[in-house]
């Protein structure tokens, strides 16, 4: 199958003419242990269908109880976002087929969310920072999995036969909408995406969910629309289903633009409907019309009672909320002394968590953000890797820093003894002593070097004399390579000095 291809417009031509609307729908599965209705596990990956009980599989007669801590992640969630509680709030039906989904319909929140008129204020690369306004969080669960087979990467297209599993139906689900987002013009598929990283950080700091986008833990459905410029109405939407990782946000959203554009520019109409998102090309392709929310016969769920949040019961959750994202950038800044730049650059290299660890781990903040944010950067940019995926820990990393402080090692033996480590030779240590990595502290060795040194070069012995006392590197050279690299030299440039002196 080949990529369809598309009319789109130029991106600067496309903010002359338009303006970018944007809403997203970002799903999170909750880490329970048991579903959202029943107590089957809520694990991910295991055997097909091995965590399944009557409610899940939607058998006749099975009753759905509700799962208190999905509750309370649901306010905690609710709570992070600015939202106000609701003391009372409803399950409903949303009634659709869907063959992984064997009652028929999904269990969601509709007219009565639990958390609702939130904001999340979200910091841009350049340091801009942008409120994202919430219009709800609702509860929900998730449907189970189909894998299509005989068809080209999985996909239901050209597929003979498809497998139902069942374990992931019922599993806790919230689901964050936002208010239209207007206003951010050529920066839409930036805020979009620094939206969706903001709510990935949050809900793992939360603890209620591990929000691994790779795994489908965390999805993002993204809606746009363009209106010309100066109208005050929205244009017709789309909505980019299920995109699994912050750079596809941002490509979706970038990538509508462009196409729904060139639509309108050649004086077509942008359908609503769903699109979905190719990884490979970046590109959306044409997904379903969209139902509308009359479409799906919403009704409050008759087997579930109304959920009931007492005001202390909140008030005991708020408390239990750990130091928030960017209030601990924030002190994280302060303590370390470092300007809204420098912290950014930490921020965006994606060094802060293993710099804290780093520190941790023994070493000064600047000694650790030395390492990460120049030598390990540098590493991973070459690798082509995040700074996390290098196979270093932060523990690896302080025990090199402490080496250096000791005088143990000078900084490019760490820097050989970090290259070990990301060779896969091995611990700091394993790899100072197979490599050989030591600084040789045995003065008799370096001075009789040093001698060696002067009297192998009497010209740079008699300019130094004359003054020019910075002619000594090729006798600092010369000792390095006489002791392999294993004198410091800070102590080779002293001895030089109290010898021609
Ligand atoms: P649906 O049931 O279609 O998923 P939701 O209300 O759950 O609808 O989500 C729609 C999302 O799109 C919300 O974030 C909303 O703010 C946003 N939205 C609504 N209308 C528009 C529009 N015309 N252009 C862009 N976004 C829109
Ligand atoms: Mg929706």
């Amino acid at each position: 199958m080949t990529a369809a291809s598309y009319d789109l417009l130029d991106y600067d031509e496309v903010l002359e003419k338009y303006d970018p609307v944007m809403g997203l729908e970002v799903h999170v599965e909750l880490s329970t242990n048991s579903k959202m209705f029943s107590t089957s596990s809520a694990r991910f990956g295991d055997e097909p269908n091995s965590n399944v009980d009557p409610t899940s599989l939607g058998l006749p007669g099975a009753l759905p109880v509700v799962n208190a801590t999905g509750v309370e992640y649901a306010i905690k969630i609710g709570l992070a976002l600015n939202c106000s509680i609701a003391e009372s709030s409803r399950f409903a039906r949303k009634n659709y087929f869907y063959p992984d989904q064997p009652k028929n319909y999904q269990i969601s929140q509709y007219d009565e969310p639990i958390a609702f008129d939130g904001y999340l204020d979200v910091v841009l690369e350049d340091g801009t920072e942008w409120r994202v306004e919430i219009e709800r969080a609702h509860m929900e669960e998730d449907t189970g999995k189909l894998t299509h087979l005989g068809g080209v990467d999985g996909r239901i297209h050209g597929a003979t036969a498809s497998l139902v599993d069942c374990n992931r139906a019922g599993v806790p689900l919230i689901e964050i909408v936002t208010k239209p987002i207007e206003g951010a013009g050529a920066r839409a598929p930036e805020v979009a995406k620094a939206y969706v990283g903001a709510l990935r950080e949050l809900v793992a700091a939360l603890g209620v969910s591990d929000a691994r986008m790779d795994q489908g833990s965390m999805r993002c459905d993204a809606n746009l629309s363009l209106r010309p410029i100066g109208q005050e109405k929205f244009g017709t939407r789309t909505e980019t289903k299920n995109i699994n990782s912050l750079r596809s946000v941002e490509q979706a959203i970038r990538f509508e633009m462009m196409r729904q554009a060139a639509v309108l520019e050649e004086g077509g109409e942008i359908v609503q409907e769903t699109r979905h998102y190719q990884e490979t090309d970046g590109t959306t392709s044409k997904g379903r019309p969209k139902e509308t929310s009359e479409d799906y016969r919403y009704f409050n769920d008759p087997d579930l009672p109304p959920v009931i949040a007492p005001r202390e019961w909140v008030e005991q959750i708020r408390a239990t909320l750990p130091e928030l994202p960017w209030l601990r950038r924030a002190r994280i800044q302060q303590e370390w002394q470092l300007s809204d730049e420098e912290m950014r650059d930490l921020v965006n290299a994606g060094a802060l968590d293993l710099i804290v660890s780093t520190v941790e781990a023994g070493a000064s903040a600047d000694e650790a953000r030395a390492w990460w944010v120049s030598y390990l950067a540098g590493k991973a940019n070459e690798q082509g890797v995040e700074l996390g995926e290098l196979p270093i820990s932060p523990e690896q990393v302080a025990r090199v820093i402490a080496l250096v402080r000791e005088g143990k090692l000078t900084t490019k033996m760490g820097r050989s003894a970090v290259d070990g480590v990301l060779a896969g030779e091995g611990g700091v240590d394993e790899v100072v002593a197979s490599r050989g990595l030591e600084v040789v502290r045995d003065d008799g060795a370096i001075e009789a070097a040093v001698d060696e040194a002067l009297a192998a070069n009497p010209d740079i012995v008699e300019k130094y004399r004359a003054g020019n006392t910075k002619v000594t590197g090729a006798i600092v050279g010369a000792v390095m390579k006489a002791t392999r690299g294993k004198a410091d030299p800070k102590q080779v440039n002293q001895l030089i000095a109290k010898k021609l002196s």
